[in-house]
């Protein structure tokens, strides 16, 4: 049987999903990292199948019948890895979804799948604002708080595949209550949605975390300090994870720090009083380079360059890691 028989090729064409709880983004991405057809629709409130159908929908249409070497995929956690059995937090139609071996059976290549933030950090290691950083840390500051971490220039997994999960990192031990069950967290206190209720304990009455920065921008005290908590939680843990694992670039990205401008100076204060050590003082705090396609670059990267960025096992058929 040929390659293009059984739809595989090995030219080092990739096909890239990106599953969010607003949008579904896939994409055709060369072995270069760029994204060479990409198309996106919004993530349907549906039932769990419901879902699966929009999402098989738009994988074919982008596909367009292409041969492709495998598939990477990025989803939102939690989730058994590398089982890939998913449970986004925001599509709650999805609980212990079999994503991978769904995908597999309906691709018939392999599929190589891992948490949305790990999917960020890996694509601006691999072609963004980390490249030639080895040892870095990707972030998400959104609905949640993720993570990814680059050391030694290999993405490190961990016992579970969940290393990385600097939004909970304790940053106020007698802080806010996390939805993890601690106190104190990262997440707990610069995710969009505890930055937004934060403001509205202190008798702010929006609602959203972007209405919070226009007023914050526009003067209001209450809606400028809880930006700068944010910028200061932020700094504060960026501190403690680059002291741990001797960082030298931290990428930060997300909806959230659409509102650097609210953020940074207090991100800076925070990791020039913390981050005191000798090795520390060259550390920098950087914005994706990637933007909207750091998603599927970096599912599309676990397959292109396995070696560094994959240590899952396969799914049961047979793909070529190609690291160009
Ligand atoms: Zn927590």
């Amino acid at each position: 049987m040929s390659d293009a028989a059984d739809g595989k090729d090995d030219s080092g064409t990739v096909l890239a999903v990106d599953v969010g709880g607003t949008k579904l983004a896939s994409g055709i991405v060369d072995r270069e990292g760029n994204v060479v057809r990409c198309d996106r629709v919004p993530t349907p409130s549906g039932d769990g199948e419901a879902v699966w159908e929009t999402l098989v929908e738009l994988v074919d249409r982008v596909r367009d019948g292409a041969p492709v070497a495998g598939c990477g995929v990025g989803c939102g956690g939690p989730m058994r890895w590398p089982a890939g059995e998913v449970s986004p937090l925001n599509i709650p139609g999805w609980r212990d979804f079999p994503l991978r071996e769904r995908l597999v059976a309906h691709l018939g290549c392999e599929v190589r799948l891992h948490n949305d933030a790990v999917c960020l950090a890996v694509a601006e290691h691999w072609r963004g604002a980390a490249r030639g950083h080895d040892n870095t840390l990707g972030m998400v500051v959104s609905t949640g708080v993720g993570g990814g971490l680059i050391l030694g220039g290999r993405l490190i997994d961990g016992a579970t595949g969940n290393a990385g999960h600097v939004g909970h990192v304790v940053v106020d031990p007698d802080g806010p209550a996390c939805s993890c069950g601690g106190r104190g967290c990262l997440e707990a206190v610069a995710s969009g949605p505890r930055l937004t209720a934060w403001a509205r304990q202190h008798g702010w009455t929006g609602t959203t975390a972007v209405d919070l920065a226009g007023d914050a921008r526009a003067g209001d005290a209450t809606a400028q300090e809880a930006f700068r908590r944010a910028g200061h939680a932020l700094g504060v843990g960026i501190a403690s994870v680059a002291a741990v694992c001797d960082l030298s670039m931290v990428v930060v990205g997300g909806g959230v720090m659409g509102s650097d401008d609210l953020l940074r100076d207090a991100l800076v204060n925070a990791l020039r009083a913390h981050a005191r050590l000798d090795f520390l003082a060259r550390l920098t705090v950087v914005a994706p380079a990637l933007g909207e396609f750091s998603g599927l670059v970096g599912a599309a990267a676990m397959v292109l360059a396995g070696d560094r960025y994959w240590s899952g096992q396969g799914a049961g058929t047979a793909a070529a890691t190609l690291t160009p």
